[in-house]
């Protein structure tokens, strides 16, 4: 089985020279990939990118949650139904570059959550440095959903440990390859296989061995390998897992 790589972002300017060649290498080194939405701009390129292994998700980055309005939230809905969607996201909270009044983040977030479980649609949920308030809204919000992707995490081992116990799957990008990243790589320590998703995000975060690169969709086979080598679990056996969870909370399956 191949390898899934559920989160990148095909459609941002840094692929804007040669994106057929990047969307052709990933098609062949993968089973399908999820390019995800930062704002309706960044969601409609998404859907257009949509073809037999490219899916969408669409949703509104806490970067841009101050312009977050009515008008904005209609257009998401009208993306939510085009064909090859399969989330809502990314969406969440962030404390590192608060680029958005903390205020406006948490209701951009539950707006699109309350509309998640309005389409009973899975979400992808961003969240830097503010674990706690993102735990908080999570755990009201995850009963009437069908399914959440923790993407890029970046929090404690106790965090992935909430998380999980909520029902969420915990997807890991190129940085735990990093040598300081060992927190993270403790948080996917106590991951379980059949909750372990890996990304990309590119063109960000290209794992160790591409690092300083742009990174693209393919490059999360240098991830996985190394998730399973952390794991101690066979690399085929663990690209399999990963791929059938991506099936599953995304709604492919
Ligand atoms: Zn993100
Ligand atoms: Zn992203």
């Amino acid at each position: 089985m191949k390898a899934v790589d559920t989160h990148c972002h095909l459609q941002m300017p840094q692929f804007d020279e040669d994106r057929e060649e990047v969307i052709a290498r990933a098609l062949d080194a993968l089973q399908w990939l999820v390019v995800i939405g930062d704002g309706i701009d960044g969601s409609q390129a998404a859907c257009a990118l949509c073809r037999p292994g490219i899916h969408a998700s669409v949703g509104f980055h806490p970067y841009r949650a101050t312009s977050f309005d009515e008008k904005a939230r209609e257009k998401l809905i009208e993306l939510a139904s085009q064909p090859g969607v399969v989330a809502l996201g990314e969406m969440g909270l962030d404390y590192y570059n608060e680029f958005s009044p903390r205020a406006d983040q948490r209701r951009c977030f539950e707006e699109q959550l309350t509309l998640a479980a309005e389409l009973a649609m899975p979400v992808v949920i961003h969240c830097r440095d503010a674990d706690e308030d993102t735990g908080a809204v999570l755990r009201d919000h995850l009963p009437r959903l069908p399914g959440c992707i923790m993407h890029c995490f970046g929090g404690s081992p106790d965090f992935a440990e909430y998380c999980l116990s909520l029902g969420c799957y915990i997807s890991f990008a190129g940085n735990v390859t990093f040598p300081k990243a060992e927190k993270l790589r403790d948080a996917a320590r106590i991951t379980p296989p059949e909750r372990l998703l890996a990304e990309t995000d590119a063109p960000y975060l290209a794992p160790q061995s591409y690092r300083g690169k742009r990174c693209e969709p393919a490059h999360v086979i240098s991830t996985l390998a190394f998730l399973a080598e952390l794991k101690d679990i066979p690399a085929e056996e663990l690209i399999a897992r990963t791929s059938r969870n991506a099936a599953e909370v995304y709604g492919l399956s």
